[in-house]
This record gives C-alpha cells, structure tokens and sequence, in this order.
C-alpha cells in the first residue's frame, strides 16, 4: 500500500504507541505479565483496556506471546461491539478495510481549533480524487479568520470546488449551500468544514447539531455521516473534548492527526474504547498527500517493526 513504510516508519519511531518500554519488554526482557501490565498503564493504554489485554494474553494459550499481545491490541483498536464479537472468535481477523468509506454522500468535519480540521479536509478531498471519486467542499467555519481562505487555497490547488460563505456569516447557511450544491451536481462526497470555536454567545455544540439538521434537510437520503478530528498531541484533554462533541452531535469517525509529532499515539486506544467509534485515518504530516486509512492491524504489527 502506498506510503505504508513511511507511516510504519513514523509510527514506530515517532508516536511511541507504548513506548520503548513494551517493546523491550516483547523483544527481551519480559519477566513476568506484571512487567507488561506496568508498561500498559505507562502508555496510557487505560486501565481497563489492559485488563481486557492483560486477560486476553494470559487466555491465549498456544501462542507466541508477542502475537497474543499483538492480537489483544487489535480487538482494543476495535469499536465495542466489534471487540466483544471478535473476542468470543479467539481472533483478530482483518476488518478495518471496509469501514474507511462514508456511507452516503456528505460528511461533516468536526473538532476544535488547531487540531488540523482544515488541513484534513484537505487531505480528505485528495485522497477520494485520486480513488475515483469527485470531491466538493464546504467552507463551514465561518467565524475562525481566513479559515475559508484556507480551504479555497487547498480547492485550488487540488482542483476540488469549494462553496464558501462571509466571514463571520451563518455556519449552517453555507452547510446548506453545500450540500444542496452536492446533490444539484451529483457530486459523490461533500466535505463540511465547520467551527471549532464560536464567537461567545453562540453554542457550538447547538450550532453543531443545527448544521447537521440543515445538511439532511439540504441533500436527504443517507444521513451525513460526522467525522471528529483529533489532535494526537492533546492525549486525554483530545478525548474529553471528543465525548462532549459525540454527546451533541453522534459521531461516526475519528481521524487522529499529528502522529508524525508525538509520543502519544496510545490515545488511540482510550478514543475508541470510550467513543466506540472507528478511527477512519491518521494524520501523519502537514502535505495533502500525509493522510493514511487506519488499519489497526497494520498499526499494530508497526509497533513491533
Ligand atoms: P484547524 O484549525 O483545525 O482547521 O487546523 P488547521 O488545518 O489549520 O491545522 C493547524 C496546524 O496543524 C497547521 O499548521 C497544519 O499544517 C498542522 N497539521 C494538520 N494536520 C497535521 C498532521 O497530521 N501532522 C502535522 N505535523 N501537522 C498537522
């Protein structure tokens, strides 16, 4: 796959999912299962994922010990159901290929300033060009300054059309906009850039949940599905932000950015045992081109590079 030896390159050396600690732990010194559950805890896996890992390890009889712990990461990289599912299969098997794709037509980009919403989006729209797919942009936040500049320069330079509101105008309105276009053109996928911060007196998460009306509203059929973007560097503060967003507006993806610059990458785990919900790609530098499908197979089997 492309890029893949980058990212495994970058993941491994740079995110230190679990730090070098479990790696040693794996390649030499693993003494006792105590041993493992301390560099769990370490790297901020959570306490109760490592109890399910810690379980899963000492029940998998028969195999190696770093293909059990290998394996008891998948199923934690896996949404809840999924995991309880896959744990009664005693495996791991291959299933994050198929769930990369949005479901409908449009989907709403969420997250707070900074974590690189933009910029994804951006991403986002090369990645589905380049598979085929004819790509549109809204320009949604309307009251962060030159946002919708930003994604203009990005539409241009990757030739994706991007419908732009005022600054300081109705998020909801270019929402509208765009996704009326959409449907009009019978484009396959709408990107929605949208606010990560409100002037004071506005709700975000209200003005959140009435974008998400309009857009249904604007092109029916299959609901718009609403991916979150976080930011790898902010750890714990990244996922309680992420459950206010997902109590206000339920999200069906999370794209986890700046994997190329931090050690924090173990914030995966806690995202998806938490929210329940799939992580769609990482983000793995500031180019178009740095955006990769999260495979939690392929990120795992990284870590052990
Ligand atoms: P927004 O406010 O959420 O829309 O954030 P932007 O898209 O403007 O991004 C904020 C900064 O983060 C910019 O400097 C981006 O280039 C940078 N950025 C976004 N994604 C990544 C990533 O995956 N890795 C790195 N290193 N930087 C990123």
């Amino acid at each position: 796959r492309d890029g893949l030896s980058k990212t495994r390159k970058q993941i491994n050396e740079t995110a230190g999912f679990l730090g070098n600690d479990v790696r040693d732990v794996f390649t030499n010194r693993l003494e006792t299962i105590e041993d493992l559950e301390y560099a769990l805890i370490a790297a901020d896996v959570g306490r109760a994922a490592t109890e399910e890992i810690l379980e899963d390890v000492r029940s998998s009889e028969g195999k190696n010990l770093q293909q059990a712990l290998m394996d008891a990461l998948v199923l934690q990289l896996e949404p809840d159901a999924r995991r309880a599912e896959f744990r009664k299969l005693g495996f791991a098997p291959d299933v994050s290929r198929s769930r990369i794709d949005p479901k409908g037509h449009v989907v709403m980009v969420i997250g707070v300033n900074g974590v690189g919403k933009t910029t994804t989006i951006a991403k986002l729209g090369q990645y589905y060009m380049t598979r085929g797919k004819s790509v549109m942009f809204a320009a949604g936040d309307t009251f962060r300054a030159a946002a919708g500049a930003q994604l203009g320069v990005w539409g241009d330079r990757l030739g994706i059309p991007v419908v732009q509101g005022i600054d300081g105008g109705d998020p909801a309105a270019v929402a509208f906009d765009g996704a009326s276009a959409r449907a009009a053109r019978g484009t396959d996928l709408l990107f929605v850039d949208t606010a990560g911060r409100l002037h004071n007196k506005h709700n975000l998460m209200e003005e959140l949940k009435k974008v998400r009306r309009v857009i249904d509203k604007a092109d029916p059929g299959e609901p718009a599905e609403v991916w979150l973007v976080l930011d790898a560097v902010t750890g714990q503060n990244g996922l309680q932000q992420a459950k206010k967003f997902h109590e206000a507006t339920p999200l069906t993806g999370v794209i986890v950015t700046k994997l190329d610059g931090t050690a924090k990458g173990g914030i995966l785990i806690p995202i998806v045992r938490e929210l329940g919900v799939p992580i769609k790609f990482i983000g793995v530098g500031e180019q178009a081109g740095d955006l990769q499908p999260f495979d939690s197979q392929e990120f795992v089997r990284a870590l052990f590079d």
